[in-house]
């Protein structure tokens, strides 16, 4: 069983259900939804991965997964537009890229503000900002991506229930116990992709020789805005075009980035990295404040030259480890419970891999990758949480 169908849970569905085993998967809501971690129209992926290359090669068999999933499907996921890292050349997000480029031979082009200017008038650097180029990031559709997952899995065989909430999990000795706000199932293994709810799943997690809950882990639910502007200046849209303007991150001041796609339809993307309070993944509202949309003007205005005109946002949730790096691991006493997801604001572009990761760690095959980065006990999550320290 599958709990929670968004990014992670429909890809590992799609993937569980090509082995032939009898799977289903259960979400609280009928995904694609706006209520999680996955919606908002657009999604960057890229390799030169300015926050560790080690992420490098699982980008790479990411890639791979698209391109298959596209195939087998017929869908349009993904959308390759370029993608450059602007900042100063100190600062993480271009030295981490130029990184991770170097590391893995990744072609990339160094550019300096005056070919930025020149060759990508959508964008207004200061002279000494550069850019990092690389080729092959764009864009993936999530809604789309999430819908095609699930269809592929149903046409493979596997069951899905929606609007359906899992209450409480019973680990048994032969079996796992779910009751549901709908049924009660017995299955022999359990891949959890919760995302902003696995620390109020977990809490229901109980043992029936032992009637502990696992302690929670060091998760923390930041709420994420995302703004889409039109530029009152409609002479002066054509830089904004996918042809014109590939997505970006920026690091304007050190410690401090914004991202941002072309205008897809609906207007220029951009959004602020990494900003949003600490929020009950419960009490999601989509409610943005008029400050918000104004501070976010301001950085359209000043760093891509635009007269922005508000036309609509979306909110959504990071779920973050204290390394910001993912969780991918078995539960630490019971082996058929998977636990996947908390992804910290970049785990869409990877979800066609981690998909077939926790199918084959569910099926006890080799994954073919190093997942102790993800680990449950390595020290940012193991410190954290007492339970884990053995
Ligand atoms: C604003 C924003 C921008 C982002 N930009 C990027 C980007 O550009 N590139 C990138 O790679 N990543 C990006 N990310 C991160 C990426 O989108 C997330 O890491 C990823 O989508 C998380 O997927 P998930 O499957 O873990 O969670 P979700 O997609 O939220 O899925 C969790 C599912 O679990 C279900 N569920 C929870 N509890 C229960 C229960 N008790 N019973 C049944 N079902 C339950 C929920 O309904 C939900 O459908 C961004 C995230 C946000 C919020």
């Amino acid at each position: 069983m599958v709990v929670g169908l968004g990014a992670n849970g429909s890809s590992t569905l799609y993937h569980l259900s090509r082995t032939g085993r009898k799977v289903i998967g259960i979400d609280r809501f009928t995904p694609p939804h706006t209520h999680g971690s996955s919606h908002g129209e657009s999604r960057i992926i890229r390799q030169a991965y300015y926050e560790d290359p080690v992420y490098v090669p699982l980008l790479q068999a990411a890639y791979e997964e698209w391109e298959r999933l596209e195939k087998a499907s017929g869908k349009k996921l993904f959308l390759k537009t370029g993608g450059i890292m602007l900042g100063d050349k100190d600062t993480a997000v271009v030295r981490g890229s130029k990184l991770s480029a170097d590391t893995h031979g990744i072609p990339y082009e160094y550019l300096d503000s005056t070919s930025l200017r020149q060759r990508f008038p959508a964008f207004r650097p200061a002279d000494d900002t550069v850019g990092l180029l690389e080729k092959e990031a764009g864009i993936l559709f999530p809604e789309e991506c999430i819908r095609t997952f699930l269809d592929q899995a149903i046409t493979q065989g596997a069951a899905i229930h929606y609007d359906e909430l899992v209450l409480n999990i019973v680990h048994d000795k032969n079996s796992i116990e779910i009751t549901t706000t709908k049924e009660k199932y017995s299955v022999g293994s359990l891949i959890l992709s919760a995302g902003a709810w696995t620390n109020q799943l977990l809490s229901g997690l109980h043992s029936s020789d032992a009637m502990h809950p696992l302690a929670s882990l060091p998760l923390t639910v930041k709420r994420q805005v995302l703004f889409w502007f039109a530029n009152d200046n409609a002479q002066d849209h054509d830089r904004f075009l996918p042809a014109n303007m590939p997505i970006y991150i920026w690091e304007y001041t050190e410690g401090k980035m914004f991202y941002g796609f072309p205008d897809l339809g609906a207007g220029i993307k951009i959004a602020p990295h990494h900003r949003g309070h600490s929020i009950d993944p419960d009490h999601l509202s989509q409610d943005v404040s008029q400050k918000e949309i104004e501070e976010m003007k301001d950085i359209a205005r000043e760093y891509l030259g635009m007269s922005p005109v508000f036309q609509k946002s979306a909110v959504c949730m990071y779920t973050n480890t204290p390394d910001e790096n993912f969780i991918i691991d078995f539960h630490p006493e019971y082996k058929n419970i998977i636990i996947a997801s908390p992804c910290s604001g970049h785990g869409f572009k990877f979800s066609s891999l981690t998909g077939r990761i926790l199918s084959d760690m569910a099926m006890g095959n080799d994954t073919g990758f190093d997942l102790s980065p993800f680990s449950l006990t390595r020290p940012a999550i193991a410190t954290a949480s007492p339970s884990l320290q053995k």
